[in-house]
């Protein structure tokens, strides 16, 4: 197989209605992508996945969805409104834009902190030491100004009177803000944690690569609130899940692997991410997180309100830890998008592009075939009808039938079902392994239970 680029990627994500280039007729809008048909059924199965592993099948696990906007007091405890205001600078000469404490510590090889450096100080560093931009190599840098890292719109209807708020720039602060409503409305006992999935807003530096980085993007995350005394059993137990969910959704173990972090944030006890060899090299899929009493310590400070948790048993009072996992819905949608692209030379010489999806995440579960339209149309679309009461399923009466059995492999349909003269004559129908590309008979009447069976992800 040749190997997998994004623009591959890209290339086949457009033709065949999985993503396109967000507003693209208006020249599109940079890092923006917009999910089309097939895409959308991908991104929600991840979604569900996800849900299923992480709130469904664990009793101590909550689900919130926030609100998007929140009070800006949030994020004055999150420390976003401080860190307004990352240091930045672009390259004259390619008029790529960078952050200067990156750009130091990585000239350095991370010996050097540019933490508590000025702009001033960062810039007699750079010149110094002759640092050239990592794109072009040249140096010939703007001077470093202040990055805003959040959007920011306005509440008011006039504009004198407008406040300022914020896209949120990450999802965890909505179950922080709820920690309480969700322990007394559950009653729930620590351990326990609260699971969310929506969208982010970041003003990235170098947004890019696809969908890897963007500056709107979906996030899966969780938090679990415990004593400090079982936080690391739970931090490690929480990364051995993470691993498991993603191979469990067949990608390559030899395609994983853990990076432990060696600089911690000032209050995080570990943190972790699992990287991924994507076709840019290993990149972070993840992060697993151990945020100490941190986050609920700064609310509590922020808001005025008690946030200490109560022992039912004990009566002890205590504020308490919290393990973090968070992964972001487009960028596994990317990885997997990455794992399941193969080409294959068939034995008559031609290629195929195949997407081995797992059938649980695969955004079409079965394909609809007749034969011949004229002849075994009408049966098809009765059959459909069974079908897609279950499933999504796709019809397709136009071309070869090979022709069309490579339409959904591209798409990673695992299933195609053949109506010929055999469904009229004796209700059987072909159905057809997107993998194996072997065909069995099967009576119409166990089509859906045999496929449910197939698509389960457990
Ligand atoms: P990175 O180091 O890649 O910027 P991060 O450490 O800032 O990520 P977190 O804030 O921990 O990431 O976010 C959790 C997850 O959300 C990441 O592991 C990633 O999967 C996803 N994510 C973060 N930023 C983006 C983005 N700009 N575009 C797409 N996904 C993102």
């Amino acid at each position: 197989m040749s190997k997998l680029t994004m623009d591959k990627l890209v290339a086949l994500c457009k033709n065949r209605g999985i993503i396109f280039p967000g507003s693209e007729i208006y020249g599109g809008f940079a890092n923006t992508w917009d999910f089309g048909p097939v895409g959308v059924e991908l991104k929600n199965n991840v979604k569900k996945a996800w849900w299923k592993r992480f709130v469904q099948e664990d009793n101590s696990c909550y689900g919130v969805d926030a609100a998007i906007l929140m009070n800006p007091r949030v994020w004055e405890a999150s420390g976003h409104i401080q860190s307004f205001g990352d240091p930045k600078m672009d390259c004259k000469n390619c008029k790529t834009r960078h952050r200067a404490d990156t750009i130091i510590e990585n000239f350095s090889k991370g010996t050097v902190s540019a933490e508590g450096m000025t702009n001033e100080e960062m810039e007699k560093y750079i010149a110094e030491h002759d640092i050239k931009c990592p794109n072009c190599g040249k140096r010939d840098w703007t001077s470093i100004r202040k990055f805003n890292p959040m959007f920011i719109t306005s509440r008011g209807t006039l504009e004198e009177d407008a406040d300022k708020v914020y896209l949120r720039p990450e999802t965890c602060q909505g179950e922080y803000v709820n920690f309480l409503n969700v322990q007394r409305t559950m009653r729930a006992k620590i351990p326990f944690a609260i699971a969310q999935i929506g969208k982010s807003f970041r003003n990235e530096i170098t947004p890019g690569n696809f969908l890897f980085r963007t500056i709107e993007f979906e996030q899966m995350e969780l938090q679990m609130f415990c004593k400090e005394e079982d936080s690391m059993n739970i931090y490690n137990n929480y990364k051995e899940k993470a691993l498991k969910f993603v191979k469990d959704l067949n990608v390559k173990e030899e395609n994983l692997r853990f990076h432990d972090h060696d600089k911690l944030a000032h209050y995080a006890k570990a943190a972790c991410d699992i990287q991924y060899n994507f076709p840019i090299g290993w990149q972070e899929l993840n992060g697993i997180h151990h945020r100490s009493t941190w986050d609920l310590s700064r609310h509590q400070e922020y808001s005025g309100k008690n946030l200490q948790y109560t022992d039912p048993f004990t009566n002890e009072k205590y504020t308490p830890n919290v393990i973090e996992y968070s992964i972001g819905a487009d960028r596994l949608t990317l990885l997997l998008l990455c794992e399941a692209y193969d080409e294959q030379q068939l034995e008559d010489g031609e290629t195929r592009v195949v997407m081995h999806f797992h059938p649980a995440i695969a955004p079409y579960k079965v394909a609809v075939m007749p034969l011949i339209k004229k002849l075994h149309g009408e049966k098809a679309e009765e059959i459909l009808t069974i079908l897609n009461k279950e499933f999504m399923t796709q019809y397709d009466e136009s071309g070869s039938i090979g022709k069309r059995y490579r339409r959904q492999d591209e798409i990673g349909t695992p299933y195609c079902v053949t109506i010929d003269d055999d469904t009229i004559n004796n209700g059987t129908v072909t159905i057809r392994d997107r993998d194996t590309m072997q065909q069995i008979t099967l009576k119409v009447e166990e089509l859906v239970e045999y496929i449910k069976e197939k698509i389960k992800f457990i």
